[in-house]
């Protein structure tokens, strides 16, 4: 007996898309330009995704009801970020395509899973221990070694549900600053660089990879993302393998970014990983053939991935807060691409847009 193959959501279909920030703006931006409606769900009622997208439903995540009707509405459903509700997932799931699986999301969702996977298929990530208790902490520093970075097992991003111990004195205070939730100890990676690589997977199984490129973060958050990183050749060629042998072991339907690290010692270390566009991507808008988001929806769709080449060289610069007030200053460069999210109150730290500075290969120029 052959197998069905996995459907084809074709152009004048309509995307439902779980989250309605920034990347889900996006994302339905990209959707439209394929001749895609996008059908946003969220709870937020002035979600900057709202603007561009075809339809939208403000709810809860765990509103049955309304994730059933959202499910009729549409004909495949993804997500601009993984932390919903296994239930919801399963009820969609139940109804209407769901891209990328459960599977997917749990893994990311959970950090003890997602290190689990990543050193099951070979690849490296700081030395870790699951931890419950504030006597399993006490070992685990024991164990690992000080410095150490305690990390709640989910819902942690942008810096958030971590604490770093410098000392074994220091348990306590960690444990109760992470309101004694069940988390992951891991020893801390001493290095040079931060980098990640965007890998799409299709439920056909093709694959496509963008450039590694190099992240600095400020307090936590995103600041410049350099594309391409200033990495050995053999250290990109190791990144982009892993991203790749990823996509393929978790039979990704979608898009992952994976956070790397390289080591004083040149070794790429693995971070973590997000199954969806992600901030260190949003270069690939103004510098290769097929952006992030297009790229996105193609493997969502099951249609044909498109060329994820770089064609220029970038940064793309975060604009956080009040940095908002700069766009005309980003203006006054031509070759900087501005891009706003339609946020109306810039609050310190909020992603209120980025600039990416193009830098043409054909010019033969450096940053
Ligand atoms: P995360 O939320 O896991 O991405 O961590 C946020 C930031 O903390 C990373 O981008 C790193 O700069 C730093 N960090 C996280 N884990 C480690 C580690 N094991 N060793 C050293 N620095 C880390």
């Amino acid at each position: 007996m052959t197998k069905a193959s996995p459907p084809v959501i074709a152009p004048g279909s309509t995307i439902g898309i779980l989250g309605g920030g920034q990347l889900g703006r996006m994302a339905a931006q990209a959707a439209a330009q394929m001749g895609y409606h996008c059908h946003i769900y969220c709870p937020e009622a002035d979600a900057p995704a709202f603007e561009v997208a075809a339809y939208h439903t403000v709810a809860a995540y765990d509103d049955l009801d309304a994730l059933d009707a959202f499910a009729e509405a549409v004909d495949v459903v993804t997500f601009e970020f993984e932390n919903i509700p296994a239930d919801s997932v399963a009820r969609l799931a139940q109804k209407t395509v769901v891209r990328p699986s459960w599977t997917v999301l749990e893994t990311a969702q959970d950090r003890v899973l997602e290190k689990t996977f990543f050193n099951k298929i070979g690849a490296p990530t700081a030395p870790w221990r699951p931890i419950d208790s504030i006597e399993g902490l006490r070992e685990a520093i024991a164990d690992l070694g000080t410095p150490c970075i305690l990390k709640t097992r989910r819902f942690g991003y942008d810096g958030k549900g971590q604490v770093r111990i410098n000392s074994p004195a220091e348990a306590d205070a960690a444990w109760k600053a992470i309101a004694e939730s069940p988390s992951i100890l891991e020893g801390f990676v001493s290095f040079t660089r931060e980098v990640s690589v965007i890998v799409a997977r299709s439920a056909r199984g093709d694959v496509s990879t963008y450039d590694v490129v190099e992240n600095i973060h400020t307090n936590h958050i995103l600041d410049v993302t350099r594309a391409p990183a200033s990495i050995t050749e053999a250290q990109a060629e190791r990144a982009n393998a892993i991203a790749h042998h990823a996509a393929v072991e978790l039979k990704l339907e979608g898009l992952l970014a994976v956070e790397m690290f390289i080591t004083h010692e040149g070794q790429v270390v693995v971070n973590e990983m997000a199954p969806r566009p992600h901030n260190s991507g949003h270069w690939t808008m103004d510098a290769c053939i097929t952006d992030q988001f297009e790229q996105f929806l193609r493997a969502v769709c099951n249609v044909r991935l498109g060329n994820s080449e770089r064609h220029s060289n970038a940064e793309m610069k975060n604009l956080l807060g009040s940095d908002i007030e700069a766009w005309e200053k980003a203006l006054s460069d031509p070759n900087t691409k501005l891009h706003l999210y339609g946020k109306s109150e810039p609050r310190s730290g909020r992603k209120m847009g980025h600039t990416t500075r193009v830098i043409p290969r054909w010019k033969n120029s450096t940053h």
